[in-house]
C-alpha cells in the first residue's frame, strides 16, 4: 500500500537552499524503506550528499521542476553520484539544453549537462519507497513548469472537542495535508516571473487558478525559492491570486 502522509514523522523532508540564486533543493525519504527523491539540486551536490548519507537514503530519481540553471545546475553531478535517472517536463528540455546561454546571461560558469533519462508530464506518478507524487504540469514560469504534489492521506478520524462531539466521540473526519513542491510557480506572497524565455503570464495565471488553488487550503507548498507557505494562505493574501 502506498503511504501518503497523515503525519510528518512518516517522512523524511529536507529543504537546502543552495547556490547563489538560493534554489530550494528538496530531499523527500521513506525513513523505512530508505529511498529518496531529489527536487531541483541547482547546486552545491556535497551538501545534498552529506543529506542523503545522514539518513542513509538511496535516491529513486533526481526530479526537476523546471530547466532554470539554478535549478539543474547539479543534475550531471547528483545522477553521477547515485545513478538516479533525471526527470523533467519535455516542454523544458529545450531551456536545458541552452544551458551555457543561461550561464552567460547571469555569469556563471557552464555546469556540465545530464542526460535526461524520463520525461514527466501532466499525470504521472513519480515513486519512491511507499510513496507516490503526482505530476502537475504548470506552464508559466516556463513552457515545462511542473509541481509535485503528494496528496494527504484521504481522511483520518480526529477527536475534535466542541459541540457535537460529547461523550468523547469522533469528531468530523479531516483531511490531512498534503505537500506541493512548487518550483518557480508559486511563492509565498508572489508567483514566477514571467519575462524569460518560454514565460507567459496568461499561461501562469491559468496553471494557478485552475490547478495550484484547486487543490486543499490547508496543502503545504515549498517553492523554489523563499520559505513555505499553505494553499488557503496564498489564495486570500497573494496579491496575483486573492480576489
Ligand atoms: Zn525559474
Ligand atoms: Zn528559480
Amino acid at each position: 500500500m502506498l503511504y501518503c502522509f497523515a503525519m510528518d514523522n512518516a517522512l523524511i523532508h529536507e529543504i537546502l537552499p543552495v547556490g547563489w540564486l538560493q534554489c530550494n533543493c528538496s530531499v523527500v525519504g521513506d525513513p523505512e524503506t530508505r529511498e529518496a527523491i531529489v527536487l531541483d539540486p541547482g547546486d552545491e551536490v556535497e551538501r545534498i550528499q552529506e543529506i542523503l548519507a545522514r539518513h542513509g537514503l538511496t535516491v529513486r530519481a533526481i526530479v526537476n521542476t523546471h530547466a532554470h540553471i539554478d535549478h539543474v545546475g547539479g543534475l550531471r553531478k547528483l545522477h553521477d553520484a547515485t545513478g538516479a535517472p533525471v526527470l523533467m517536463h519535455s516542454e523544458d528540455l529545450e531551456l536545458y539544453r541552452a544551458l551555457e546561454m543561461q550561464a552567460a546571461w547571469i555569469g556563471m560558469p557552464v555546469p556540465e549537462i545530464a542526460t535526461v533519462d524520463g520525461l514527466l508530464r501532466e499525470g504521472d506518478q513519480v515513486r519512491w519507497g511507499r510513496f507516490a507524487a503526482n505530476v502537475i504540469h504548470t506552464p508559466g514560469h516556463t513552457p515545462g513548469s511542473l509541481c509535485l504534489h503528494l496528496p494527504a492521506c484521504g481522511e483520518r478520524s480526529r477527536t475534535t472537542v466542541g459541540e457535537g462531539t460529547a461523550r468523547g466521540e469522533r469528531g468530523r473526519t479531516t483531511t490531512e495535508a498534503g505537500k506541493l513542491f512548487a518550483g518557480d510557480t508559486l511563492f509565498a506572497g508572489s508567483i514566477g516571473r514571467t519575462d524569460l524565455w518560454g514565460g507567459s503570464f496568461d499561461e501562469i495565471m491559468r496553471s494557478l487558478q485552475t490547478k495550484l488553488l484547486a487543490l486543499p487550503d490547508e496543502t503545504l507548498v515549498f517553492p523554489g525559492h523563499g520559505p513555505a507557505t499553505t494553499i488557503g494562505r496564498e489564495r486570500d493574501s497573494n496579491p496575483f491570486l486573492s480576489r
